[in-house]
């Protein structure tokens, strides 16, 4: 597959900024202040950030065995998929109930897109996504997987079909794939040159620092780092992830907590007569609720906040698997409402 024959002729013929790192004593290149503000040692504020991340890109490269040059940065996911939508356009093509930033980056960008309900177990629609994909040609599928809202991951048999058979490039979103014991996409990237997959270190207690991860061939990397603006990735947000991917240990037993805890919310939903929890491989929990719009009200005039998926996914509500205690109070309050 020809990846430069899949970017919009813009962005083919465009060359990447580069922001040189010459090593010197003095630095009077870049209009930058020479007075900085301390914030965290070796951060200097008045200097810009690495503009590749390198020592990042490094980190997340190792831990997904793949290469520094496999992995570009975004300022959180969300930059990536509008970064990768600028690079390629659409036809955009994604299974709904789904995370809606698909959606509405390809409709801000001009670029079409095409929703395609899911089967009644949440998994890809098959014959639906097969007459699509011949249909409309899709420059983009995005498979999020675990899939926000419904929290399930797609068969892999049928992402794999899909990747095999798109002409153009497949993005498995795997912003929560921590969560799931199901194998990640990464590895099938050496097979597969129009696979990429997403990940971000939001939903693993990284949220405010705004840093996502692209993984793909370096053709496509190549390509997309040409709209990428230079300094998307802060120095503080640099810094403060690879501090937190070199304790790993510390990363991972909080993603085994929150397992363990969504394990013990289901149940306890699973419990309740008018309530129904689909099962999750994120770190949350949809569940259909006979009336939904009310005990979204109530929780909320207790102070329990959760999403009320009305006109994405009727009659549900999107809990989030809190700490320990912050889940007794949510079970709790629903429980009286009930
Ligand atoms: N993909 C999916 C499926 C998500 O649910 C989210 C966050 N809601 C994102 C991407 C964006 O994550 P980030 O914070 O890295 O932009």
């Amino acid at each position: 597959m020809d990846i430069k024959k899949l970017v919009k002729p813009n962005v083919r013929s465009l060359k990447a900024y580069k922001a040189e790192d010459i090593p010197c004593k003095v630095k009077l290149d870049a209009n930058e202040s020479p007075y900085g503000f301390r914030v965290l040692e070796n951060i200097n504020t008045n200097r810009y950030p690495d503009p590749e991340a390198k020592e990042l890109r490094g980190l997340v490269a190792k831990s997904l065995k793949v290469r520094t040059e496999n992995v570009l940065h975004g300022n959180g996911s969300d930059e990536l998929i509008y970064n990768l939508i600028a690079t390629f356009g659409g036809p955009v093509v994604y299974p709904t109930p789904t995370f809606s930033m698909y959606g509405i980056i390809s409709q801000a960008l001009g670029e079409k897109y095409t929703g395609l309900s899911l089967d009644d177990t949440f998994d890809l629609d098959m014959d639906g996504m097969n007459k699509q994909m011949q249909r409309l040609k899709p420059k983009m599928i995005f498979l999020s997987s675990p899939n926000n809202p419904t929290g399930n991951s797609y068969s892999a048999d049928r992402i794999l079909h899909i990747i095999k058979r798109s002409k153009g490039i497949v993005v498995v979103d795997e912003a929560y794939q921590q969560f799931s014991t199901k194998k990640s996409f990464v590895p099938l990237l050496k097979r597969y040159k129009n696979l990429v997959v997403l990940r971000t270190l939001s939903k693993v207690g990284l949220a405010g620092l705004r840093t996502g991860f692209m993984i793909a061939h370096k053709d496509i990397v190549n390509e997309v780092n040409k709209v990428r603006l230079p300094f998307n990735l802060n120095s503080l947000s640099q810094k403060v992830a690879i501090n937190a991917l070199k304790e790993n240990r510390k990363l991972k037993e909080r993603i085994n907590s929150i397992i363990s805890e969504r394990k013990r919310l289901f149940k306890e939903l699973a419990k309740m007569d008018s309530v129904r929890p689909f099962p999750s491989d994120a770190n949350f929990i949809l569940f259909q609720v006979k009336t939904a719009d009310k005990c979204y009200r109530g929780l909320l005039k207790r102070g329990v906040l959760v999403r009320n998926m009305k006109g994405i996914a009727g009659g549900c509500l999107r809990v989030t698997v809190g700490t320990p205690a912050e889940n007794n109070t949510f079970i709790k309050n629903l429980k009286q409402l009930l």
